[in-house]
Protein backbone atom coordinates (compact mmCIF):
# COMPACT_ATOMS: atom_id res chain seq x y z
CA UNK A 1 0.00 0.00 0.00
CA UNK A 2 0.83 3.45 -0.57
CA UNK A 3 2.03 4.84 2.42
CA UNK A 4 -0.48 8.12 3.81
CA UNK A 5 3.06 10.54 3.47
CA UNK A 6 3.32 10.00 -0.26
CA UNK A 7 -0.12 10.04 -1.03
CA UNK A 8 -0.41 13.22 0.94
CA UNK A 9 2.54 14.58 -1.38
CA UNK A 10 1.29 13.81 -4.57
CA UNK A 11 -1.79 15.62 -3.78
CA UNK A 12 0.06 18.40 -3.10
CA UNK A 13 2.36 18.39 -6.08
CA UNK A 14 -1.03 17.94 -8.37
CA UNK A 15 -2.18 21.13 -7.04
CA UNK A 16 1.18 22.72 -8.71
CA UNK A 17 0.89 21.25 -12.08
CA UNK A 18 3.00 18.44 -11.03
CA UNK A 19 0.91 15.45 -11.66
CA UNK A 20 2.77 12.19 -10.08
CA UNK A 21 0.89 8.88 -11.15
CA UNK A 22 2.17 6.75 -8.26
CA UNK A 23 4.69 6.55 -4.79
CA UNK A 24 7.25 4.76 -6.69
CA UNK A 25 7.86 7.53 -9.10
CA UNK A 26 8.99 9.74 -5.61
CA UNK A 27 10.75 7.55 -4.67
CA UNK A 28 12.93 7.10 -7.97
CA UNK A 29 12.88 10.96 -8.00
CA UNK A 30 14.22 10.95 -4.36
CA UNK A 31 17.30 8.72 -5.86
CA UNK A 32 17.77 10.07 -9.43
CA UNK A 33 21.44 9.62 -10.71
CA UNK A 34 20.78 11.08 -13.81
CA UNK A 35 18.86 13.36 -15.86
CA UNK A 36 18.65 12.93 -19.73
CA UNK A 37 16.77 15.88 -22.08
CA UNK A 38 15.68 15.48 -25.17
CA UNK A 39 16.21 19.01 -27.09
CA UNK A 40 13.05 19.77 -29.62
CA UNK A 41 9.96 21.07 -27.60
CA UNK A 42 11.92 20.30 -23.94
CA UNK A 43 14.62 23.01 -24.17
CA UNK A 44 13.59 24.74 -26.21
CA UNK A 45 10.21 25.91 -27.32
CA UNK A 46 9.17 24.10 -29.94
CA UNK A 47 8.10 26.57 -32.22
CA UNK A 48 10.82 26.52 -34.48
CA UNK A 49 11.50 29.28 -37.25
CA UNK A 50 13.01 29.21 -40.91
CA UNK A 51 15.82 30.72 -40.90
CA UNK A 52 17.79 29.89 -44.43
CA UNK A 53 17.03 28.04 -47.33
CA UNK A 54 19.33 27.35 -50.24
CA UNK A 55 18.33 25.89 -53.76
CA UNK A 56 21.29 23.71 -54.82
CA UNK A 57 19.45 22.62 -58.13
CA UNK A 58 18.31 25.85 -59.49
CA UNK A 59 14.28 25.54 -58.04
CA UNK A 60 12.86 28.79 -57.24
CA UNK A 61 12.90 29.27 -53.48
CA UNK A 62 9.28 29.05 -53.69
CA UNK A 63 8.71 26.17 -55.82
CA UNK A 64 10.99 24.52 -52.76
CA UNK A 65 8.65 25.87 -49.74
CA UNK A 66 5.59 24.32 -52.13
CA UNK A 67 7.02 20.86 -52.25
CA UNK A 68 8.58 21.30 -48.49
CA UNK A 69 5.71 22.27 -47.38
CA UNK A 70 3.23 19.79 -49.20
CA UNK A 71 5.48 17.09 -47.72
CA UNK A 72 5.46 18.02 -44.55
CA UNK A 73 1.38 18.90 -44.90
CA UNK A 74 0.19 15.67 -42.72
CA UNK A 75 3.21 15.75 -40.13
CA UNK A 76 2.84 16.55 -36.74
CA UNK A 77 6.57 17.10 -35.85
CA UNK A 78 7.02 21.57 -34.70
CA UNK A 79 9.77 21.42 -38.09
CA UNK A 80 6.86 20.22 -40.15
CA UNK A 81 4.91 23.31 -38.58
CA UNK A 82 8.06 25.63 -39.29
CA UNK A 83 8.32 24.45 -43.31
CA UNK A 84 4.44 25.34 -43.52
CA UNK A 85 4.45 28.51 -42.04
CA UNK A 86 7.54 30.03 -44.10
CA UNK A 87 5.19 28.64 -46.76
CA UNK A 88 2.37 30.59 -45.80
CA UNK A 89 4.12 33.31 -45.03
CA UNK A 90 4.60 33.65 -48.84
CA UNK A 91 0.81 32.53 -49.82
CA UNK A 92 2.05 29.38 -51.80
CA UNK A 93 -0.59 26.87 -52.21
CA UNK A 94 -0.06 23.55 -50.81
CA UNK A 95 0.32 20.57 -53.48
CA UNK A 96 -1.63 16.85 -52.54
CA UNK A 97 0.13 14.48 -50.77
CA UNK A 98 0.03 11.12 -51.32
CA UNK A 99 1.44 8.27 -49.46
CA UNK A 100 3.08 10.17 -46.70
CA UNK A 101 5.17 8.33 -44.17
CA UNK A 102 6.55 10.33 -41.50
CA UNK A 103 9.80 8.82 -40.34
CA UNK A 104 10.74 9.32 -36.62
CA UNK A 105 14.06 11.10 -36.03
CA UNK A 106 14.98 11.41 -39.47
CA UNK A 107 11.70 13.56 -41.34
CA UNK A 108 9.01 12.62 -43.71
CA UNK A 109 8.71 11.43 -47.40
CA UNK A 110 5.49 12.06 -49.66
CA UNK A 111 5.00 11.95 -53.24
CA UNK A 112 3.92 15.24 -54.50
CA UNK A 113 3.08 16.79 -57.80
CA UNK A 114 4.49 13.37 -59.45
CA UNK A 115 8.00 13.84 -57.78
CA UNK A 116 9.18 11.77 -54.53
CA UNK A 117 9.64 14.66 -51.98
CA UNK A 118 12.06 13.76 -48.65
CA UNK A 119 12.84 16.42 -45.83
CA UNK A 120 14.52 15.31 -43.44
CA UNK A 121 18.45 14.99 -41.98
CA UNK A 122 21.52 13.11 -42.82
CA UNK A 123 20.00 9.63 -41.90
CA UNK A 124 17.54 10.29 -44.99
CA UNK A 125 19.65 11.87 -47.05
CA UNK A 126 23.26 10.76 -46.42
CA UNK A 127 25.06 12.80 -49.45
CA UNK A 128 23.83 15.84 -47.40
CA UNK A 129 26.19 15.70 -44.83
CA UNK A 130 29.28 16.98 -46.63
CA UNK A 131 27.59 20.15 -48.33
CA UNK A 132 29.93 23.01 -47.26
CA UNK A 133 26.69 25.25 -46.70
CA UNK A 134 25.13 23.06 -44.13
CA UNK A 135 28.95 22.37 -42.18
CA UNK A 136 28.36 26.52 -41.96
CA UNK A 137 24.81 26.56 -41.14
CA UNK A 138 25.62 23.48 -38.70
CA UNK A 139 28.09 25.51 -37.09
CA UNK A 140 25.53 28.77 -36.44
CA UNK A 141 23.86 25.70 -34.04
CA UNK A 142 20.68 25.41 -36.48
CA UNK A 143 19.01 22.38 -37.32
CA UNK A 144 19.28 21.31 -41.03
CA UNK A 145 16.76 20.14 -43.04
CA UNK A 146 17.24 18.62 -46.78
CA UNK A 147 14.91 18.82 -49.47
CA UNK A 148 15.35 16.15 -52.00
CA UNK A 149 13.31 15.44 -55.41
CA UNK A 150 13.28 12.22 -56.98
CA UNK A 151 16.81 10.73 -55.17
CA UNK A 152 18.13 14.32 -56.34
CA UNK A 153 19.37 16.67 -53.45
CA UNK A 154 17.02 19.79 -54.24
CA UNK A 155 17.26 22.49 -51.02
CA UNK A 156 19.09 23.30 -47.00
CA UNK A 157 16.56 24.51 -45.01
CA UNK A 158 17.83 25.61 -41.35
CA UNK A 159 15.59 26.69 -38.57
CA UNK A 160 16.21 27.47 -35.02
CA UNK A 161 14.33 26.73 -32.17
CA UNK A 162 14.62 29.34 -28.46
CA UNK A 163 15.85 28.07 -25.83
CA UNK A 164 12.74 27.95 -23.02
CA UNK A 165 13.18 31.05 -20.78
CA UNK A 166 13.45 28.78 -17.55
CA UNK A 167 15.56 26.04 -18.41
CA UNK A 168 19.08 27.95 -17.28
CA UNK A 169 17.82 27.94 -13.88
CA UNK A 170 16.53 25.10 -13.52
CA UNK A 171 19.70 23.30 -14.28
CA UNK A 172 21.65 25.23 -11.95
CA UNK A 173 19.13 24.30 -9.72
CA UNK A 174 19.40 20.28 -10.70
CA UNK A 175 22.85 20.83 -10.02
CA UNK A 176 22.56 22.37 -6.55
CA UNK A 177 20.74 19.29 -5.46
CA UNK A 178 23.63 17.50 -6.42
CA UNK A 179 22.57 16.55 -9.94
CA UNK A 180 26.09 16.91 -11.89
CA UNK A 181 24.90 13.92 -14.40
CA UNK A 182 22.91 15.46 -16.92
CA UNK A 183 22.83 14.88 -20.63
CA UNK A 184 21.16 15.89 -23.76
CA UNK A 185 19.78 13.34 -25.95
CA UNK A 186 18.63 14.64 -29.35
CA UNK A 187 18.09 13.67 -33.05
CA UNK A 188 19.21 17.29 -33.91
CA UNK A 189 23.06 17.40 -35.77
CA UNK A 190 26.31 17.26 -33.53
CA UNK A 191 27.00 21.13 -33.48
CA UNK A 192 23.54 21.69 -33.30
CA UNK A 193 23.70 19.90 -30.11
CA UNK A 194 27.20 21.10 -28.63
CA UNK A 195 26.28 24.77 -29.19
CA UNK A 196 23.22 24.12 -26.76
CA UNK A 197 25.08 21.56 -24.25
CA UNK A 198 27.88 24.29 -24.15
CA UNK A 199 25.87 27.17 -23.66
CA UNK A 200 24.12 25.02 -21.19
CA UNK A 201 27.21 23.29 -19.32
CA UNK A 202 25.63 19.14 -19.99
CA UNK A 203 26.52 16.65 -21.63
CA UNK A 204 25.36 15.51 -25.11
CA UNK A 205 24.95 12.52 -27.50
CA UNK A 206 23.41 13.98 -30.82
CA UNK A 207 22.16 12.43 -34.43
CA UNK A 208 19.74 9.87 -32.50
CA UNK A 209 17.03 7.80 -33.38
CA UNK A 210 13.95 6.90 -31.13
CA UNK A 211 15.67 3.64 -30.50
CA UNK A 212 19.39 4.96 -29.76
CA UNK A 213 17.33 6.85 -26.54
CA UNK A 214 16.04 4.03 -25.62
CA UNK A 215 19.10 2.32 -25.47
CA UNK A 216 20.96 4.70 -24.05
CA UNK A 217 18.38 5.07 -20.72
CA UNK A 218 18.84 1.13 -20.56
CA UNK A 219 22.91 1.47 -20.59
CA UNK A 220 22.14 3.62 -17.39
CA UNK A 221 20.01 1.60 -16.00
CA UNK A 222 22.66 -1.66 -16.95
CA UNK A 223 25.62 0.73 -14.62
CA UNK A 224 23.05 1.05 -12.12
CA UNK A 225 21.73 4.38 -12.20
CA UNK A 226 18.14 5.67 -11.42
CA UNK A 227 17.43 7.72 -14.74
CA UNK A 228 14.46 10.59 -15.32
CA UNK A 229 14.26 11.86 -18.63
CA UNK A 230 12.43 15.22 -19.41
CA UNK A 231 10.64 15.12 -22.89
CA UNK A 232 7.88 16.32 -24.72
CA UNK A 233 6.43 13.02 -26.27
CA UNK A 234 7.49 14.13 -30.23
CA UNK A 235 9.42 10.77 -31.16
CA UNK A 236 11.02 10.05 -27.45
CA UNK A 237 7.52 8.81 -25.83
CA UNK A 238 9.12 5.11 -25.46
CA UNK A 239 11.99 6.28 -24.19
CA UNK A 240 10.29 8.04 -21.67
CA UNK A 241 8.14 4.81 -20.44
CA UNK A 242 12.04 3.21 -19.87
CA UNK A 243 13.44 5.30 -17.68
CA UNK A 244 12.35 5.03 -13.90
CA UNK A 245 11.11 8.53 -14.37
CA UNK A 246 9.76 9.61 -17.61
CA UNK A 247 8.59 13.51 -17.21
CA UNK A 248 6.31 15.02 -19.81
CA UNK A 249 6.48 18.91 -20.58
CA UNK A 250 4.07 20.81 -23.06
CA UNK A 251 0.65 19.03 -23.48
CA UNK A 252 1.18 16.71 -25.96
CA UNK A 253 -1.15 13.55 -25.27
CA UNK A 254 0.98 10.86 -26.11
CA UNK A 255 3.73 12.45 -23.29
CA UNK A 256 1.47 12.50 -20.84
CA UNK A 257 0.04 9.13 -21.63
CA UNK A 258 3.61 7.62 -22.00
CA UNK A 259 5.06 9.66 -18.79
CA UNK A 260 5.57 9.07 -15.41
CA UNK A 261 5.22 12.44 -14.05
CA UNK A 262 3.46 15.31 -16.35
CA UNK A 263 4.24 18.97 -15.96
CA UNK A 264 0.74 20.44 -16.00
CA UNK A 265 2.27 23.93 -16.42
CA UNK A 266 5.55 24.38 -19.29
CA UNK A 267 7.53 25.42 -16.19
CA UNK A 268 10.83 24.11 -16.03
CA UNK A 269 11.02 25.35 -11.88
CA UNK A 270 8.50 22.05 -11.53
CA UNK A 271 11.42 19.82 -12.07
CA UNK A 272 13.59 20.52 -9.43
CA UNK A 273 10.19 21.30 -7.31
CA UNK A 274 9.90 17.29 -8.20
CA UNK A 275 12.90 16.75 -6.39
CA UNK A 276 13.03 18.65 -3.60
CA UNK A 277 9.29 17.31 -3.06
CA UNK A 278 10.14 13.44 -3.51
CA UNK A 279 12.95 13.62 -1.51
CA UNK A 280 11.06 15.19 1.22
CA UNK A 281 8.74 12.78 1.11
CA UNK A 282 11.25 9.56 1.23
CA UNK A 283 12.70 11.42 4.73
CA UNK A 284 8.94 10.97 5.70
CA UNK A 285 8.22 7.67 5.00
CA UNK A 286 11.55 5.85 6.04
P1 LIG B 1 14.81 16.14 -30.83
O1 LIG B 1 15.60 14.98 -30.34
O2 LIG B 1 15.67 17.35 -31.03
O3 LIG B 1 13.60 16.45 -30.00
P2 LIG B 1 13.43 14.69 -33.00
O4 LIG B 1 13.85 13.32 -32.60
O5 LIG B 1 12.00 15.05 -32.90
O6 LIG B 1 14.34 15.82 -32.31
O7 LIG B 1 13.89 14.92 -34.51
C1 LIG B 1 15.25 14.74 -34.83
C2 LIG B 1 15.60 15.25 -36.18
O8 LIG B 1 14.86 14.53 -37.17
C3 LIG B 1 15.28 16.71 -36.44
O9 LIG B 1 16.31 17.55 -35.97
C4 LIG B 1 15.17 16.71 -37.96
O10 LIG B 1 16.46 16.75 -38.52
C5 LIG B 1 14.56 15.36 -38.27
N1 LIG B 1 13.10 15.40 -38.41
C6 LIG B 1 12.18 14.84 -37.60
N2 LIG B 1 10.93 15.07 -38.03
C7 LIG B 1 11.04 15.83 -39.14
C8 LIG B 1 10.10 16.42 -40.06
N3 LIG B 1 8.78 16.27 -39.93
N4 LIG B 1 10.61 17.13 -41.08
C9 LIG B 1 11.92 17.27 -41.22
N5 LIG B 1 12.85 16.75 -40.40
C10 LIG B 1 12.43 16.04 -39.38
MG1 LIG C 1 11.42 16.39 -28.96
Amino acid sequence: ATPVAMLASIGASAKRGLLVKGGRYLEALARADVILLDKTGTLTLGRPQISDIFSLNGLPISEILALAASAERYSEHPLAEAVRAAARAQNLPLYEAQDFEALPGMGVRAKVNGKTVIVGNKHLIPQAGTLPVARGLEAEGKTLLFVACDDQLAAVLAASDALRPDVTAALDELRALGLERIELLTGDNERAAAGLAGKLGIGYRAELLPEDKIRIVKEHQADGRTVVMIGDGVNDAPALAQSDVGVAIGAMDVAIEAAHVALLREDWSLVPEAIRIARRTMRVVK
